[in-house]
């Protein structure tokens, strides 16, 4: 039956994107680095600032793969931290911080725990590795503060189902009143970072080019990726199949109207690089 059919297209895709992720584990920094010229990381540090952080506070990183976006909210954490937080304050704080890494493939955790080693992380309580299904979260409901996914959500099988679960786990405000007045008592700075409402979410992920000066790009990662993905991965086939995924992914009106069907409010995008990335958030009030 078709619907049968469907079935077994949906399990093959959960399977490719399970291989594909396999095979580029290990190359994949360099990979991101090589195919973006590096921009990925000016997009993940856009997206880092517009989360806005604050010490306490418990994160959710979905997709989150070797940790990229998890090292980026820690490490504007600890700027906060140090600019604006009394010592005993910071120790206090940094205690209860909460960043949780989950990614489907434990390849893609392991390579991301050895980086944290790497970066002398490794023995920080905030950042936690979990291996999960970003449609199935196996966190309570209404347990974080903020919810991000990065290059993640255009990969997965049901976007609608991966959308129902940030809204689940995401809380209705970001930090509990008792919190917030310890930190404002001690932090003038900060009340307004601080108290803002609601449960965030931002998604980051490779969009569709709205200004006709980027459409070039089109061709360059229709044809340039794959290639690349076969000189430097030597992997071709998992390469030509990210790319197909930016095809199929909805337009940037298209996807903010999915958020705001999963109930989140205030849902808006920024395009970067007139559209090859856009950045979605919508907050949960
Ligand atoms: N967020 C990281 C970054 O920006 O560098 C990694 C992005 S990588 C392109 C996509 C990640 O999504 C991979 O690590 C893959 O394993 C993960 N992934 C794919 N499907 C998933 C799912 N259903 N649930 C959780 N993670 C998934």
């Amino acid at each position: 039956t078709l619907s049968g059919f469907k079935e077994v297209r949906e399990e093959e895709k959960s399977q490719m994107v399970g291989n594909v992720f396999s095979s580029v584990a290990s190359n994949y920094d360099l990979m991101n680095d090589v195919m973006s010229g590096g921009l990925h990381r000016l997009w993940k540090d856009r997206l880092v600032s517009k989360l806005n952080p604050f010490p306490g506070m418990r994160h959710l990183d979905v997709a989150g793969g070797t940790g990229d976006v998890a090292f980026r909210i820690l490490e504007s954490l600890n700027s906060v931290s140090r600019r604006a937080v009394q010592d005993v304050l910071q120790d206090n704080l940094q205690e209860e911080t909460q960043i949780y890494v989950c990614d489907i493939n434990p390849n893609m955790l392991n390579v991301g725990k050895k980086r944290a080693q790497e970066r002398g992380l490794e023995d920080l309580r905030s950042l936690r590795w979990v291996e999960g299904d970003a449609e199935a979260l196996c966190f309570e409901d209404a347990s974080m503060d903020g919810y991000t996914i990065a290059f993640g959500i255009r990969n997965v099988t049901h976007i609608e189902k991966v959308l129902a679960e940030a809204y689940r786990v995401d809380n209705m405000t970001r930090v509990k009143p008792q919190e917030v007045m310890i930190l404002c008592s001690n932090l003038p700075s900060c009340t307004q970072l601080v108290l803002k409402p609601g449960g965030r979410f931002l998604c980051l992920e490779l969009s569709h080019v709205e200004a006709p000066e980027f459409l070039r790009y089109d061709y360059y990662s229709f044809s340039v990726i794959p290639a690349l993905g076969e000189l430097v991965a030597g992997d071709r086939e998992s390469y030509q199949y990210l790319v197909e995924s930016i095809r199929r992914f909805p337009p940037q009106d298209m996807f903010a109207s999915m958020i705001a069907d999963a109930g989140f409010q205030k849902v808006e995008y920024e395009n970067l690089v007139g559209g090859v990335v856009a950045i979605h958030s919508g907050l949960k009030f």
